[in-house]
C-alpha cells in the first residue's frame, strides 16, 4: 500500500496544510486499507479568507479580456489531456469508478474546457434597434462576483470543470467546496488551473465538511453565487438558506430516471442500453437508469436477457481493467442501497430477480461491493420506483402501451433523464414531447450527456438552471442593457416617439 500523502487547501493563494477543524482521510472504497490522503478539514474562517482573496481578485480578472482568460481555460484544458491518465487512476482509487469511466470523466473535463475557451470569443449579447433616432441598444454579459462551487463526488472532475471553466471565462473568481469523499481529485484540478496560468487568488479550494464549509459559503454575503450539484435534501436546505441574502443558486439534484422499451424496440441494442444505464458507475449517476419500463409483449423475454446478461458482469476494483462495476463509494451509501433492497423485498413486496445482496468475501472483503440487482413486478407507486436509491438497482415495471409507459416514467418526484427504444418515428416523436424531463434518448440509455447540450432536469431535480452548453453562462453573468443617445438632446422613450 502507497503511504498516505497530504493534501493542501489553496486559500488566498497560499497551499495550506492545516485546517481549523483538523484533519480527514479519504480511503479507497475498493480496498479501504488503502489511503489516498490526509486532509485539512476546514470551517467559516478558512471560508472567510478565501473569499476575502477572491473577491479582492475579481477587481482585476473581470478587467481580463476575455478572450485572454480563455486561453487560460484552454491551457489547463491542454494540461488534463496531459495528466488523463494519473488523474483518471486517482480517481479511481478516490471514489471506485471502473478506470474506462473514470478517464471518460476526466475527458469530460477536457470537452468542458475547450468548449467554455470558445466562449471567451462569444459570450454574445444582442444588439436591437432603439425606437428614438440616433440611439442604440444592446445587451452585454457581465460577470457576478464571487462564485461558490458546491460538488457531489460521483463525477469529481466532470462537475467541478462544469462549473468553474465557464464562470471563470465570465470574468468570475472562484471558492470551491468539493465532496469529501472525492477531495484528491478536486485538489489535482486547482494545481492545473494555477499551472495554466490562472491568477492566485482567482481560485480557491477548501476542504471540510457539508455542514461548516458549505453553510459557509452559502450564507457569506460577498459571494452572489452559488452553484451546486448534489442531493435533492441538501439543494432544498441550500436554496432556503440561501433565499435569506437573496443570492442566485443554480441546482443540479437528484433523479429517478427510465428506460421504455416498446415491443417493437431492437431488444439487444435495448438491453446494452439497460445494463450501461443501470449498472454504469455502480449506478451513481444523477442520470443512472433505476427504472425499466416495458412493454407487455416483451417483457419477459427482456427480463430474461437481461438478468443473464447482468449476471455476467464483473465486479470489483476498478484499477483492474477487465472489471465492470465498481464499489459504492462509501459505507454509508452500501448500507443505503441495503435499505432499499429490504423495501423492496418486505414494504413494496417485489419480486427480486438478481442480486440483491453486499459482497463481502475473498477480494471484496475489504470493499463497499454489492450484487447488481434487479427486481421485477414493481408498481409505479412502490418506493424502489420513486426514491433515488443511487446504486446497482434496477426496477422494472410492465405497461400495455405508450401512453401508459409515458405516464409511469412521469409518475416521480424528478425529472432528469430517460429514454425510449422503438422503432416508430411517431412513439418517438410523442415521447420527446410529452416526457417530463431535461434530457430524453432515443435509442440510447439514459446517461450520455454531451458538453454541447444543456444538462439539467425538471420538478425536484433543480430550479430551472442548466449546466453545460452556453445556457451556463446564464448563471455565471447578469445581463445588462446599455442605451447609448448620440442625438445631443434629451429623448423621452415612450413619450418622444414620432407619429407615423
Ligand atoms: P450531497 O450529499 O447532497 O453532497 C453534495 C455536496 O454538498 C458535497 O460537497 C457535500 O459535502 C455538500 N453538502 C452537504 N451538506 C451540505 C450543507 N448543509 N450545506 C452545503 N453543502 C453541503 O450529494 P452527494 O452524495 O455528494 O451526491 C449524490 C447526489 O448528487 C445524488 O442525489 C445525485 O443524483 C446528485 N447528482 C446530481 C447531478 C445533476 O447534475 N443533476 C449530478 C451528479 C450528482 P460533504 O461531501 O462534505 O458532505
Amino acid at each position: 500500500m502507497t503511504e498516505p500523502v497530504r493534501f493542501r487547501n489553496f486559500i488566498a493563494g497560499k497551499w495550506v496544510e492545516t485546517g481549523s477543524k483538523g484533519t480527514f482521510e479519504n480511503r479507497n472504497p475498493a480496498d479501504t486499507r488503502d489511503v489516498v490522503g490526509v486532509f485539512p478539514s476546514a470551517g467559516p474562517e478558512e471560508v472567510n479568507e478565501a473569499v476575502a482573496a477572491a473577491k479582492e481578485e475579481y477587481q482585476r480578472w473581470r478587467l481580463v479580456p476575455a478572450p485572454k482568460r480563455a486561453e487560460i481555460i484552454r491551457h489547463a484544458g491542454d494540461l488534463l489531456a496531459k495528466h488523463k491518465e494519473d488523474i483518471s487512476r486517482q480517481m479511481t482509487r478516490e471514489m471506485g469508478k471502473v478506470l474506462s469511466e473514470t478517464r471518460g470523466d476526466t475527458q469530460e473535463g477536457i470537452d468542458t474546457a475547450y468548449y467554455a475557451a470558445g466562449e471567451g470569443r462569444r459570450l454574445f449579447g444582442d444588439t436591437v434597434p432603439c425606437e428614438l433616432p440616433n440611439k442604440f441598444g444592446m445587451s452585454v454579459r457581465m460577470p457576478v462576483g464571487v462564485c461558490g462551487m458546491i460538488t457531489p463526488w460521483n463525477f469529481p472532475m466532470a462537475i467541478p470543470t462544469w462549473k468553474i471553466f465557464p464562470a471563470l471565462v465570465c470574468g468570475n473568481t472562484v471558492v470551491f467546496k468539493p465532496a469529501t469523499d472525492t477531495p484528491a481529485t478536486a485538489v489535482r484540478f486547482v494545481e492545473i488551473l494555477l499551472e495554466a496560468g490562472l491568477p492566485e487568488k482567482a481560485i480557491n479550494i477548501v476542504c471540510g465538511s457539508g455542514g461548516a464549509v458549505g453553510n459557509a459559503i452559502v450564507d457569506h454575503p460577498d459571494v452572489p453565487v452559488i452553484s451546486f450539484t448534489g442531493s435533492t435534501e441538501v439543494g432544498k436546505k441550500i436554496a432556503t438558506r440561501a433565499g435569506n441574502t437573496l443570492k442566485r443558486v443554480s441546482l443540479e439534484l437528484g433523479g429517478k430516471n427510465a428506460q421504455i422499451v416498446m415491443d417493437d424496440a431492437d431488444l439487444e441494442l435495448a438491453v446494452d442500453g439497460a445494463l450501461w444505464g443501470a449498472f454504469g458507475t455502480t449506478g451513481q449517476r444523477c442520470t443512472a437508469t433505476s427504472r425499466l419500463i416495458l412493454h407487455e409483449k416483451i417483457h419477459d423475454k427482456f427480463v430474461a436477457m437481461l438478468v443473464e446478461r447482468a449476471k455476467g458482469l464483473k465486479v470489483g476494483n476498478g484499477l483492474d481493467e477487465s472489471v465492470q462495476v465498481g464499489p459504492s463509494v462509501n459505507e454509508s451509501q452500501r448500507a443505503t442501497v441495503k435499505q432499499y433492497v429490504e423495501i423492496g423485498q418486505n414494504e413494496d413486496k417485489a419480486t427480486l430477480a438478481l442480486g440483491g445482496k453486499e459482497l463481502t468475501a475473498g477480494e471484496y472483503a475489504h470493499g463497499w461491493f454489492f450484487e447488481p440487482t434487479i427486481f421485477v413486478g414493481v408498481k409505479p407507486k412502490m418506493r424502489i420506483a420513486q426514491e433515488e436509491i443511487f446504486g446497482p438497482v434496477l426496477s422494472v415495471l410492465k405497461i400495455g402501451d405508450l401512453d401508459e409507459a409515458v405516464r409511469v416514467l412521469n409518475d416521480t418526484a424528478y425529472g432528469l433523464s430517460s429514454s425510449i427504444y422503438t422503432r416508430d418515428v411517431n412513439a418517438a416523436f410523442r415521447a420527446m414531447r410529452d416526457i417530463e424531463a431535461g434530457i430524453t434518448y432515443v435509442n440510447g440509455p439514459t446517461i450520455g450527456a454531451e458538453v454541447q447540450l444543456p444538462f439539467g432536469g425538471v420538478k425536484g431535480t433543480g430550479n430551472g438552471h442548466r449546466e453545460a452548453s452556453h445556457t451556463v453562462l446564464d448563471t455565471f453573468t447578469e445581463w445588462k442593457s446599455i442605451y447609448v443617445d448620440f442625438s445631443g438632446k434629451l429623448q423621452r422613450a415612450q413619450i418622444d416617439v414620432q407619429a407615423g
